[in-house]
């Protein structure tokens, strides 16, 4: 018997149990599975943009490179990233960010994680509006707390209400999220929408809100997206922006996020970050900042293209019986109520009675792959992404109309 033998594999954490895949990493194990069965498939699914990154953010991180940038930088970044982002902040909010009040992550993803790891206690509580971004619930989960989950209305445009706000809020209420624009639905709050919020907050001065405005840039309505920190500048150590560059200069795979708010809670995340990870790639902050500083041509040309391609998928699926598309003010989703399908028989004999059963039929008879709306919290809907070519969008519309008008109701 070797030494190895006789040792126990590592056991894992009880928090382990608190968290699980990302249900898009799911599906992309599925549609793996399919494709490499030889059927072609017409992945609605897709989460970043399809564009390449732009010239002068690649050209500027080769001459990072060449300049020897290529070494750990503070945990909280460069001080050329942190002044692209305040002055960032400043265009968009008016508001003028200290630089300690200004922290760094790989991607949005991780500074909302590192976010729950340094303020949850055991049981503190993070409202998490439904339909929600997949990853809230399980950040705060394996970080000790609990999510508590408000339900919205499509007539409230799916948006967290001041009333239900202020229902939910308890003694041990920490956070709240709110995503604008938001995955999935698309909806973003409103300068009156976001006053009635922060009036209920400032009754609660135990609540701080995480405002993820990840998608920001990509807006179809009035710019820039109304923040919490313009319509309520009172609040603004109680409010926790996160933003990146991921989605607006597509830049999924450099993974740098960035997060303002109260001095302690961005020192707080250094610490965190310098104990885990040291800091984010210098090369790729070079990239975001140059991103940050450059001119908005980018950003006008994609969010031109992206508006084309709404119109095209909305008045498309618009048009399926069974199923009705939200128009989406910000991102690249269209949040679809498949909830008239519930009950009806595919041609197999399958009685649809969940989400996952509507997904398969979709996958089964046109190939076609949606995110259903049980992993965003809110079942009998869908999510439908459009950063896609226009031929992709037709031809997947397509596929979904032949397998709805296969369905027996
Ligand atoms: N927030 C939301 C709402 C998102 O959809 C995403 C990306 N899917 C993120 C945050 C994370 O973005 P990043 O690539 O910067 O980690």
């Amino acid at each position: 018997m070797t030494l190895f033998e006789t040792l126990p594999m590592p056991v894992l954490a009880e928090r382990m149990s608190r968290v699980k895949e990302s249900p898009s990493s799911r599906v992309a194990d599925r549609v793996r599975a399919f494709q490499e069965a030889g059927r072609e498939v017409l992945p609605l699914t897709i989460g970043e943009p399809d564009f390449d990154t732009p010239d002068h953010v690649k050209d500027a991180a080769i001459a990072a490179i060449h300049a020897g940038e290529t070494k750990y930088t503070s945990a909280n970044g460069t001080p050329a990233l942190r002044t692209a982002i305040i002055s960032r902040l400043r265009r968009k909010t008016g508001q003028s960010y200290g630089t300690e009040e200004i922290c760094l992550g790989g991607g949005a993803k991780q500074l909302i994680f590192l976010v729950f790891m340094a303020t949850l206690d055991e049981g503190d509580e993070v409202i998490v509006p439904a339909p929600y971004w997949v990853s809230y619930p399980d950040m705060v989960t394996v970080n000790g707390g609990r999510p508590v989950i408000v339900g919205t209305t499509a007539a409230e445009g799916y948006k967290l209400t001041p009333g239900r706000l202020r229902e939910a809020i308890t003694d041990r209420t920490k956070w709240v999220v709110l995503n604008t624009p938001n995955n999935p639905t698309g909806a973003v709050y409103g300068e009156e929408e976001l006053r009635g919020l922060a009036d209920v907050l400032r009754a609660h001065p135990h609540v701080s809100v995480l405002c993820d405005e990840i998608y920001d840039e990509i807006n179809f309505g009035a710019r820039p997206v109304p923040s919490a920190v313009t319509v309520a500048p009172d609040l603004r150590e109680r409010v926790f922006l996160v933003n990146g560059v991921s989605k607006a200069y597509a830049m999924t795979g450099w993974r740098i996020g960035y997060g303002a708010g109260a001095a302690s809670l961005c020192g707080a995340i250094g610490t965190l970050q310098s104990q885990s990870s040291s800091c984010p790639s210098s090369v790729s902050q070079a990239a975001a900042a140059a991103a940050l500083d450059g001119g908005r041509e980018f950003i006008d040309r994609t969010v031109r293209i992206y508006t084309e391609r709404r119109d095209l998928l909305v008045a498309g699926l618009g048009e399926i019986d069974g199923l009705r598309p939200t128009v989406p003010q910000g991102g690249f989703y269209v949040w679809t109520d498949a909830s008239a399908l519930m009950g009806a028989v595919t041609p197999s004999g399958v009685t649809l009675t969940s989400d996952a059963d509507l997904a398969e039929h979709f996958l089964e008879t046109s190939g076609v792959v949606v995110i259903t709306g049980d992993s965003y919290g809110f079942p009998g809907h869908f999510r439908a992404g459009f950063a896609l070519s226009s031929d992709t969008i037709r031809e997947a519309v397509a596929g979904l109309a032949h397998s709805v008008s296969l369905l027996r109701r």
